[in-house]
């Protein structure tokens, strides 16, 4: 075996494996599995135009010679990013922890109950520090919270009334130029007008539903909102104000207005700049928009023996539910930044917050007082951490600073911005005083040592209100101590460092170390998105490469990497399908056509951008009905704008129509937007361009080896034909996109930047022979596993020639006559180890499988072992007896321990049905939770859990 080939790390299974596999599916070879399973006329007859595969070593150096490239300055631009110590102990054991970073989504509760806790944190910080009732899990990033905010509110609002009626949004002049942007590219499709401008001169007129305040401002000017809430509030206009989370532990909390929303980003609690992220933001409301919050929300409720227990709350509205009356298309968010951050505050608590609030207050308040004797004049008559100075002539300071290797904001021709932070130290302050009193040829520099300001924060807008009170943001203050409890957390989880966690559409496959480390290194964390590119061309060179790479993938012309998640990739297509229609004066076309089967977001992202909705049927095989869609399309083919389509199907099939499908859109007008969340089972035998499709997002944190974080970061870029590359996202503040752009569709101009080197890396190491590899072993592991179930388990949809594509639908529908659910094998399924497979989508009912390409033969056969032996225990149930083995299920540790057993079956039985499993035991920390209880008590912050089980 050649050691250094990363293909033969990437993939599980190896030559050895291969006959029997191929002998188990029924092929002579994996050629032949192939060909029976992508049709022909789109099949790739060249490889991949990118170079060889590296050793992992190789992409080390050469990460390392790039970093060099990448300029470390003190960077005090602000704008909402701000330089942040990670503590030492949360680097290694959170973000440097496969059992962390490669969790899933906290769909089974009773194997995650460790993120649901550190998610919980970060809720009832968010909560406590806004003055807010309720905090959702984490949202992609300041802008976009915010705009959920206006979209929230604009919903609410017209509830009440009819739409068309009050639709005017205003937003403060002090708002960050990102989120102004954002708030474009959100308002339009829905209709909404915004009005900018000074929240003094607002006339708070009755065609405003809502207002967004920015606190403290752009450029750090701390207003007092109070009376502006009050007069907003007598005239029905909601109150949504974007916060510097840092700040609110010093200043009055926004809560305390009476405001309906604040959001934020809490990057600087511990999170690297990352060039633009992932960054965790947050999004705090009151109680009463309970059922209108985008993203996940955490709650309390009780387990099957009336113990407390975690869950996602109100899932039911989730968006896969609510699909084209969905309000959000936020699937994937940000959850490991978010338990990164909640876990600084534990680390921290409301003593070291304050520590670090006042010292940064404290470091302006000097800088103030300094300039100000030089003759300067600052203009922030109360601020937190960032003055605005008047300093004549910028591109003199400018330069001065540059070479002092400093960054500053550059608001105009003779006013700057400087905002401190955490990471600045009393030698910063000196530094900048300093070049201040150089800059004026001051030549005192006694000044520096006496220049102690006193606080510039009014009294009316000093913080009261304690925070954190809770025992867990008042114990883990030695690093011994959060050390413990973040294993402690850890252990409740199961992750990719356990087993298999085969979830159809979500593609958890290996990320591998090092792909991961350099995420660690300061050149890539500690860069500033807003600094000048010449300060940042090792990035640069790595976001343009990825581009390319993701152009040869696809087989497009472009590709942005703006957008957070696979949601708003979708979204960021049909906007600009949306701005390439109107470019050809055929605006009028907003009829978006999607399959029955797609993923919730499609719809979704769909009504975001302003379309109508039309879904189109999926017949019986699975596939897109055509006569259903050829009638569709006639009869909308003047306004026909797109049509979105998954591929290979969320059934996972390779349609065979597929070209039919598309011409047919074509030569109506309509654009093709193909959902690529599915390209693993695409990339090097099929490309989106072959299917005629013209977008397409591609999912970075399924097929591209980003680990999911537990529900995030994600990645989502678009790759467009040549058509649409004029309209690809622009930033106002760094130029990026194309000629002709649309707004920014995220908050930083390319993105969370920083996991962009995960990715860069799996295409760089697999390289243009590795790649195909893995596709292949995807598919050949799907079919081994299919054909392993055979007789015993369904597969509700093949191919034409009876073959899955990388991911298959088993149907557990027919086990309810012995009174088995799907849930009921989830569960079980925790007791041999194992996550479950996605349940009930895209058919209820059902578990689609994807084991990827990491997988080995002996994982794959462990599992298949498991549903089989599951299958076993279905035929002996009956829906008459419900006490069995499946229906209790999980069976945890207290269970199986406490003195009394009356069950019909042995503890054996319960806790180590397969020899295997007592190898390697996974117990879970609760039993079934219980959902409705969850729903109807809603408790989303850390109320002593002992007073509320008393409800
Ligand atoms: C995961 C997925 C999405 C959504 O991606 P997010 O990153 O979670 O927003 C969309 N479509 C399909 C088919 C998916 O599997």
């Amino acid at each position: 075996m050649n050691t250094e080939v990363f293909a033969a790390r990437h993939i599980g299974i190896t030559e050895r494996d291969l006959p029997h596999m191929l002998e188990t599916i029924g092929v002579e070879n994996v050629e032949q599995l192939i060909n029976e399973t992508i049709p022909d006329d789109i099949k790739l007859k060249r490889p991949l135009d990118l170079p060889e595969g590296i050793s992992e070593h190789e992409f080390l150096n050469h990460l390392q010679d790039l970093a060099k490239k990448n300029k470390v300055f003190k960077t005090y631009i602000g704008l909402g990013y701000h330089e942040s110590l990670t503590p030492s102990v949360i680097k290694r054991n959170i973000l440097e922890n496969p059992g962390w970073y490669t969790a899933y989504t906290p769909y089974q509760a009773e194997i995650a109950q460790g993120r649901l806790e550190a998610l919980l944190n970060f809720q009832t910080m968010v909560s406590d520090l806004t003055g807010m009732e309720l905090a959702n899990a984490s949202l992609l990033d300041e802008s976009t919270a915010a705009a959920e905010a206006m979209s929230m509110l604009f919903e609410v609002r017209s509830r009440q009334q009819k739409k068309g009626d009050v639709v005017k949004f205003f937003v403060s002049e002090e708002i960050l130029p990102q989120t102004m942007s954002l708030l474009e590219t959100r308002a339009t499709p829905l209709g909404i007008e915004l009005v900018l401008g000074n929240h003094e001169d607002f006339d708070f007129s009755d065609k405003f539903f809502g207002a967004l305040l920015q606190y403290p401002g752009k450029h750090g000017q701390v207003n007092d909102y109070a009376s502006f809430v009050e007069k907003a509030k007598a005239k029905e206009i909601k109150v949504a104000v974007a916060a510097d989370i840092l700040s609110l532990v010093m200043l009055t909390p926004p809560g305390e207005w009476g405001v309906d929303a604040v959001v934020g980003t809490t990057q600087r609690f511990g999170i690297p700049l990352g060039y633009g992220g992932p960054h965790a933001a947050f999004f705090a409301t009151k109680e009463a928009y309970k059922r209108n919050i985008p993203g996940r929300i955490i709650g309390i409720t009780k387990d099957t023996d009336g113990n407390p227990a975690l869950r996602m709350a109100l899932q039911t509205r989730e968006q896969h539910i609510k699909r084209d009356k969905a309000t959000s298309n936020i699937c994937t968010a940000q959850v490991l930044l978010a338990v990164m951050a909640g876990m600084y505050a534990v680390y921290h608590g409301p003593e070291g917050l304050k520590y670090i609030a006042k010292k940064v207050h404290g470091q302006a308040c000097t800088i103030a007082s300094a300039v100000e004797k030089f003759g300067l004049k600052q203009l922030n008559t109360s601020f937190f951490d960032t003055l605005k100075i008047e300093v004549g002539d910028t591109s003199k300071i400018k330069q001065m600073a540059e070479s002092s290797s400093i960054n500053f904001n550059y608001v105009d021709d003779k006013t700057i911005s400087i905002s401190l932070n955490e990471a600045t130290s009393n030698e910063d302050v000196i530094k900048l005083m300093k070049l201040f009193m150089l800059f004026t040829e001051h030549k005192e520099d006694t000044f520096i040592e006496n220049a102690i300001g006193d606080g510039k924060i009014p009294s009316t807008l000093q913080r009261q209100a304690p925070f954190m009170q809770h025992q867990v943001f008042n114990s883990y203050h030695s690093e011994t101590e959060l050390m413990r409890y973040i294993k402690k957390l850890e252990r409740k989880d199961l992750a990719l460092n356990q087993s298999m966690i085969s979830l159809g559409s979500c593609t958890m496959k290996l990320n591998a170390a090092s792909e991961m480390l350099p995420l660690s290194w300061a050149e890539w964390g500690n860069i500033h998105p807003f600094v000048p590119v010449n300060q940042a061309e090792g990035y640069q060179e790595v976001l343009k490469s990825l581009e390319e790479q993701l152009n040869v993938i696809t087989g497009f012309s472009a590709t942005s990497l703006q957008p957070n998640s696979g949601a708003q990739g979708e979204y960021a297509g049909l906007m600009v399908i949306r701005a390439y229609h109107k470019s050809r004066g055929e605006e009028h076309r907003n009829i978006c056509l999607i399959p029955a089967s797609a993923h919730g977001t499609n719809p979704a992202s769909a009504v975001m951008a302003g379309m109508k909705v039309v879904v189109t049927k999926t017949d019986d095989k699975g596939n897109i009905d055509m006569d259903d869609l050829t009638a569709k399309v006639e009869q909308h083919a003047d306004n026909l704008a797109a049509l979105m389509v998954t591929y290979p199907s969320t059934h996972g099939v390779f349609e065979s129509s597929i070209k039919q499908i598309t011409k047919l859109i074509h030569d109506n007008g309509g654009q093709v937007y193909m959902d690529g969340a599915n390209m693993n089972a695409q990339v090097g035998l099929t490309n989106p361009a072959t299917i005629g499709a013209d977008v397409c997002h591609l999912n970075l944190h399924k097929t591209f080896a980003i680990p999911h974080g537990g529900g995030g970061p994600g990645v989502g870029p678009i790759c467009v034909a040549e058509q649409l590359k004029p309209f690809l996202p622009s930033n106002p503040v760094i130029e990026t996109g194309g000629e002709n752009a649309i707004t920014a569709i995220s908050a930083a101009p390319w993105g969370s930047s920083l996991v962009c080197l995960i990715s860069y890396g799996y295409i760089k190491m697999l390289g243009s022979e590795g790649l195909p590899k893995a596709t292949e072993a995807a598919i050949l592991n799907a079919n081994y596993i299919k054909d392993r179930l055979k007789g015993k388990f369904d597969v509700l949809y093949t191919g034409e020639r009876g073959r899955a594509a990388h991911e298959m639908i088993i149907d557990c529908r027919p086990f309810k006559t012995n009174g088995i659910e799907v849930t009921d094998i989830a569960k079980r399924l925790i007791d041999y180890g194992f996550h479950a497979p996605t349940v009930s989508f895209p058919v209820a009912g059902t578990l689609m499988i994807e084991p990827t390409e990491s997988e080995s033969r002996a994982e794959l056969d462990r599992f298949c072992d498991a549903l089989l032996a599951i299958r076993e225990e279905i035929d002996e149930a009956s829906a008459e007896e419900t006490d069995n083995v499946l229906k209790n299920a999980p069976h945890t540790l207290g269970m199986l321990t406490n003195d009394s057993w009356s069950h019909p079956y042995s503890r054996e039985k319960a806790a180590f049905p397969l020899p295997y499993v007592a190898e390697n035991k996974f117990w879970p920390s609760i039993r079934r939770t219980d959902e409705a209880f969850g729903d109807r008590n809603l408790m989303c912050t850390c109320t002593p859990i002992e007073e509320y089980m008393e409800v």
